[in-house]
């Protein structure tokens, strides 16, 4: 695995946690979750003129194809060149298979602007140098096609790790930006009802441009200079952040947009950044915050009171917990993560209760006996986890379902809330 990634603010940010972080020596343990392949999947919903060739194995192919089984009925904008036995055997030369595949491709799909050579771990370990691969085909296909790569493999990367490893491949080919008005970029994949409700209200707020990062087309990337702002949406996307601070860009620490109180702390953290008054920001933000609120308080009923355990997953855990520690009145018995950022985490962390303890990475078998000797309420866990878990009498919600659902903003903070009110009450209905 690769190594924790290096704080984007300074370390004192750390300063504003009271509680302990767990996160070596004997504690530090595997991470039973899906590799940054699994990316492709929302990513390549968003970026509709961009395909994904993962450059792997059948074992790829088929994580891909059953992660994303709803997609069999379209035409998929990923797909995998296969390598075979005479590749791996080097009787075939891999960068001449490859360049065969990508031309075909590119002949029957026309219309992508962008193609992405992802790298797994069969690519890795024959040393498949696919960033000479993109550089040696963006030769023959710009401007046409711009091609990148970056990694995806379960060596490299975990599960959220792989959208941080595509963005950050996308900031070197953002243009400088010309304007010298304020420049906010929203960094991190959004659905487009969530993207569209965000833009509106900050808009609204006025004073300053907006831009979200991927955009919908991978053609138009949004320009970027000193007077670039960004804010994150998603806490994974450590790399891309340092990448965006090496253009020029500055980044406005805020929580995550996940519940009513951190989309609030988000739409705040941005007014401050672009000087806007305090007063103007809760004018323009106060109808949506109060749905926010009420929705939240339809499933409180549920769930106050209640305990949750995260096992290490999606890198959401931490502002999730903190969701239902402030929203729900839920009791977090533990909360891991597979990295903890502190620079990206400060504002998360200074939100949580000082005694409660942060684990990063830690042993599955050792987190497990605590689990089940803790019997929380609700287990928040990756797929592998959640049967042997319910075979045991928990309930659990699969971390994967808080990736691929729409949950940021005031309109999700309600549908937020149901991800976690809906297995208890399922469980209530069959103990009934
Ligand atoms: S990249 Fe590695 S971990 Fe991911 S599906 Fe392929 S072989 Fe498995």
């Amino acid at each position: 695995m690769s190594a924790l990634p290096i704080p984007i603010v300074a370390q004192e940010a750390c300063a504003v946690k009271t509680g302990p972080i767990t996160t070596s020596g004997a504690d530090r343990g595997q991470r039973e979750v899906f590799c940054g392949l699994t990316g492709i999947i929302w990513l390549h919903r968003k970026m509709q003129d961009a395909f994904f060739l993962i450059v792997g194995s059948r074992t790829c192919a088929h994580l891909m194809q059953s992660a994303a089984g709803v997609m069999i009925f379209a035409e998929p904008r990923f797909g995998t060149a296969i390598i075979g036995e005479r590749d791996l055997a080097g009787l075939a030369d891999a960068h001449e298979e490859l360049e065969r595949v990508v031309t075909e491709l590119l002949s029957r799909r026309p219309q992508i602007r962008t193609l992405f050579l992802v790298g797994s771990c069969p690519s890795e370990v024959i040393k498949l140098d696919l960033a000479r691969a993109a550089q040696r085909l963006s030769q023959k296909y710009t401007p046409q096609v711009r091609i990148l790569n970056y990694s995806g493999s379960g060596i490299e990367t975990t599960f959220t790790q792989g959208e941080d490893a595509c963005l950050r491949s996308l900031v070197d080919h953002l243009p400088a930006r010309e304007s010298s008005k304020p420049h906010l970029m929203v960094v991190g994949t959004l659905a487009d009802v969530v993207e569209d409700q965000l833009r509106g209200l900050l808009n609204a707020l006025g004073g300053f441009e907006v831009d979200f990062f991927p955009p919908r087309r991978s053609a138009e990337l949004p320009g970027v200079s000193a007077n670039t702002q960004f804010v994150l949406v998603q806490p994974f996307l450590a790399d891309t952040a340092r990448a965006l601070q090496g253009k020029g860009a500055s980044w406005i620490p805020a929580k995550y947009p996940l519940g009513s109180e951190g989309t609030t702390d988000w739409f705040l953290a941005i007014g401050k950044a672009m000087d806007l008054d305090e007063s103007r920001v809760q004018e323009v933000i106060r109808a949506p915050r109060e749905r926010a609120v009420k929705a939240v308080a339809a499933h409180r009923a549920t769930l106050e009171g209640k305990s949750a355990f995260f096992f290490p997953d999606s890198q959401l855990e931490l502002p999730l917990a903190r969701f239902m520690h402030q929203e729900l009145g839920m009791s977090v018995t533990e909360v891991a993560t597979p990295y903890l950022h502190r620079g990206l985490m400060a504002p998360e962390l200074a939100a949580i209760p000082a005694d409660w303890t942060v684990h990063e990475a830690p042993d599955v078998d050792a987190q497990w006996d605590r689990c089940i000797e803790a019997r929380p309420d609700l287990v928040i866990c990756g797929l592998g986890l959640a049967n042997p878990l319910e075979a045991h009498g928990l309930t659990t919600k699969w971390a994967i379902e808080l990736v691929f659902t729409p949950i940021q903003g005031f309109e999700q903070a309600g549908d937020l809330a149901a991800l976690f009110s809906r297995p208890l009450r399922r469980r209530m209905k069959l103990a009934a």
